[in-house]
């Protein structure tokens, strides 16, 4: 076989096995190899290495689109200072993602503006780009979601689709009163995952209230129950942060108003 055609059957199994980074990066990789006298092994592990990381990118990709995000926050994004609420070393060590692997959850507890939907979401995003599945819903989407499914006889996919991910995020519970069946959904959203895999959860509910803002105590005993067996709670007891600027303002003006009355 003379070495054209070598090189073009080369070209031609990196294309059938779709190893397409490698084959386009094939001329260059072959050059260096000559110029800089490469042993075949350090050659081939160069050619390959593209390959991979072309297709890791490609993955975290896919399971970012697959995720939906609210946005793209991470933790280097949360300033701590400018919550005081929040306990640092907690965040951090949550940060680790040791809470996935004996399945447990996640409680954001506090009042708006705080943080919680931000720091649920930095978290979610690590554990995307440390190879996991991750979904982010919030509880009316989902409790909409199951009651459609329940309607149109797809209960079971529906089911199987949340018990899937790796790390589900069930954003704003309590901020808006679930329909009918959602409180039951929801329980049973909960009740599958259990033991298996870990649910961020987030809420301006305290956990006291749980059993009013569902309209049904014994569905919050369970689901309470079946949430806090193995869990982080973090409480945010803090200012808001989407107020500050108003805050700010405000105070300036009430400086400049008694400045001026006194
Ligand atoms: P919550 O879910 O508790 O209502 P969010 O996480 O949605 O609050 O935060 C409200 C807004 O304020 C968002 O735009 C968020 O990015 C911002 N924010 C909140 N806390 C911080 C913080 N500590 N550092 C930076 N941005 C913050
Ligand atoms: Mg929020």
């Amino acid at each position: 076989m003379s070495e054209a055609r070598r090189y073009q059957q080369l070209r031609s199994h990196f294309s059938y096995l779709k190893l397409d980074n490698a084959a386009e990066a094939l001329p260059r990789i072959l050059d260096q190899a000559r110029a800089e006298n490469l042993s075949m092994t350090a050659a081939l592990e160069r050619l390959l290495e593209i390959e991979v990381n072309a297709t890791e990118e490609r993955r975290l990709a896919g399971r970012l689109r697959f995720a939906c995000l609210p946005d793209p926050w991470t933790l280097a994004d949360f300033d701590f200072a400018a919550q005081p609420g929040v306990d640092e070393k907690l965040i951090r060590d949550l940060a680790t993602l040791r809470f996935l692997d004996d399945a447990s959850n996640v409680l954001f507890v506090g009042p708006p503006g705080v943080g919680k939907t931000m720091l649920a979401t930095a978290l979610a995003r690590g554990t995307a780009e440390a190879g996991n599945r991750v979904y982010f819903t919030t509880a009316a989407d989902l409790a909409a979601r199951c009651h459609k499914a329940a309607v149109e006889g797809r209960w079971a996919t529906c089911m199987r689709f949340f018990a899937g991910p790796k790390l589900l995020v069930i954003d704003e519970l309590g901020y808006l009163p679930l329909p009918g069946d959602g409180a039951s959904a929801l329980f049973q959203v909960i009740n599958q995952r259990y033991l298996k895999s870990s649910t961020i959860l987030t809420t301006n509910v305290g956990i006291a209230d749980w059993a009013t803002a569902f309209g049904d105590a014994t569905v919050a005993a369970a689901m309470l129950d079946r949430l806090l067996h193995r869990a982080t709670v973090v409480g945010i007891d803090g200012p808001s942060y989407r107020l500050r600027s108003h805050q700010s303002t405000s105070d300036k003006l009430r400086k400049a108003v008694n400045a001026h009355v006194s």
